[in-house]
């Protein structure tokens, strides 16, 4: 069966995001604050040091503040510690960004816990993604929070729906079904060990595809009808899902560019401003 997919267009939820922001944006700078984003790079992967340059220049764009810390990538444990206590220390920054993978030698999960909390504006920390799991985080992961704005953004109705997750990562596939729970979906969460994977997602009426492999959800995994959740971005700017191959099958779909990758910067920004609106007020 032919159905015409709807193209879930990014870019525009995410210019929406960042209209809002503006204002909220010029009445703190007026009180003499700049909301401000601290992004740290270990290492040199160019990949890392795209996002990262990719979030500084947003931030910019916006009128915000962006402070970039790179390292190197003999950066030990400790010194990745120190540079985020005193980032968690410094009241003129209000977002803590530290990009993900830092290098192996590095004990990331040590380096994510030193954020404070009221700076985890990606939901790093185990205390944030406890929160999400319970409902009520204030920074959920950017990118689990810009897949529901677009769901939301387009009212996709979530109640009730079996929600297929594939990929069960810290910062995207775990969350973003514990939001999708939240939200009453019905949630299956599919990993490498997973048998059977291509039966389960057929069963699905929203797919999330949060793999790591480029075109990896094949166009006849899906059933007619489903919404797909594209988050992957691989080299040469393809997704984790075959996306010619799901259109036609698909009730709705987003792209790669311009789906879920600008909604989870402008998702950052916003809880940046959230964050620094937040602090605004614990200083009063
Ligand atoms: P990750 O940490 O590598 O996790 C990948 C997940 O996929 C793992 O849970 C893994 O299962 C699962 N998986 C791997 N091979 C599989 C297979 N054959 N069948 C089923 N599941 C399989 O990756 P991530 O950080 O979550 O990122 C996932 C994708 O999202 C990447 O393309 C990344 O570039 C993209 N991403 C995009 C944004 C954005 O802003 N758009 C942000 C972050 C990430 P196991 O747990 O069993 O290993």
């Amino acid at each position: 069966m032919e159905t015409n997919s709807m193209i879930l267009d990014g870019a525009s939820v995410a210019s929406e995001i960042k209209e809002e922001l503006k204002e909220r944006i010029a009445r703190l700078t007026d009180k003499g604050i700049t909301p401000c984003l601290a992004t740290v790079l270990v290492g040199d992967d160019p990949a890392s040091e795209t996002y990262v340059r990719m979030k500084g220049n947003a931030c910019r764009r916006l009128g915000m503040e962006s402070k970039r810390i790179q390292m190197s990538g003999e950066t030990t444990t400790g010194q990745l510690l120190a540079v985020i206590r005193e980032l968690n220390a410094d009241p003129t920054v209000h977002g803590i960004l530290l990009q993900h993978p830092v290098p192996h030698h590095i004990d990331e999960r040590a380096a994510f816990e030193a954020i404070a909390i009221e700076k985890d504006v990606d939901g790093v920390t185990t205390l944030g993604f406890a929160q999400t799991a319970f409902g009520f985080g204030l920074y959920p992961s950017c990118t689990p929070a810009a897949i529901l704005a677009i769901l939301d953004a387009y009212q996709l109705p979530l109640e009730g729906k079996h929600a297929v997750v594939i990929g069960r990562s810290p910062i995207l596939g775990k969350p973003v079904s514990l939001m999708l729970l939240n939200r009453n979906a019905t949630v299956t969460i599919c990993h490498s060990k997973t048998n059977g994977l291509a039966d389960i997602v057929k069963q699905a009426d929203i797919v999330v595809a949060a793999v790591g492999k480029p075109k990896f959800v094949q166009g006849d995994w899906i059933k007619p009808g489903a919404v797909v959740m594209d988050a992957g971005y691989n080299p040469g700017n393809v997704g984790d899902v075959d996306y010619d191959a799901c259109l036609g099958r698909a009730s709705a779909i987003t792209p790669v560019p311009a789906g879920v990758g600008p909604v989870t910067i402008a998702t950052l920004l916003k809880h940046t401003v959230d964050a620094a609106e937040r602090a605004s007020a614990r200083a009063v």
